[in-house]
């Protein structure tokens, strides 16, 4: 490009067109005047007015980037090409940042959801055995409360039993006293019945 021009010694920055005699400040703009046909590094920006070149230059500078198909050979040198690409476009960088960010906000929330499901899952399962442990205590109260009501059962039925035998040995030792004074008061009326006979 550089040849297309002459430098002005005089002003700055001035350069004269050698193939029309224009007197520019921005040779870039005007080269392409004369070579409108732009071949354009989509990863760098730069431009050649040959494809050749730009396949050259992608060569060197991208190896991994295929100009022709505008595809790169693999992820890894994609995720390299575009690493380079983010870092000479803070937008890019700040996006590629962003969705690393998001991603990892993602991947956070996933893990502190699966964590929590896990913990209501087991706090579910402690609560489903707490209850299970209850219903065993119920239900060993309850044959605790059986036996105790059983044996209390048992005991008054044995202080009945006993009751009922005191009774009948009190009216048997009424009876055997009965018995026992009954001959003074009954043998003159076995007498008399006697006699009687
Ligand atoms: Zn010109
Ligand atoms: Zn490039």
């Amino acid at each position: 490009m550089r040849l297309t021009f002459e430098r002005l010694s005089g002003g700055c920055n001035l350069h004269r067109c050698k193939l029309c005699g224009k007197v520019v400040t921005h040779i870039r703009n005007h080269y392409h005047v004369h070579f409108p046909g732009r071949f354009e590094c989509p990863l760098c920006r730069a431009t050649y007015t040959r494809s050749d070149n730009l396949r050259t230059h992608c060569k060197f500078k991208h190896p991994m980037y295929n100009p022709d198909t505008r595809k790169f050979d693999n992820l890894m040198s994609a995720a390299a090409a575009t690493a380079a690409v983010a870092a000479q476009s803070p937008t890019a960088t700040q996006i590629a940042a962003a969705s690393q960010a998001a991603m990892a906000a993602a991947a956070a929330a996933a893990a502190f959801n699966a964590a929590q499901q896990q913990q209501q899952q087991t706090q579910q399962q402690r609560e489903r055995e707490r209850e299970h442990h209850q219903q065993q205590q119920q239900s060993q109260a309850q044959q605790q409360l059986q036996q105790q009501a059983h044996n209390l059962t048992q005991q008054l039925q044995q202080h009945a039993h006993n009751l009922s035998q005191q009774q009948q040995q009190a009216l048997l030792g009424v009876q055997q006293q009965q018995q026992q004074q009954q001959p003074y008061q009954v043998l003159p009326h076995q007498q008399h019945n006697a006699t009687s006979e």
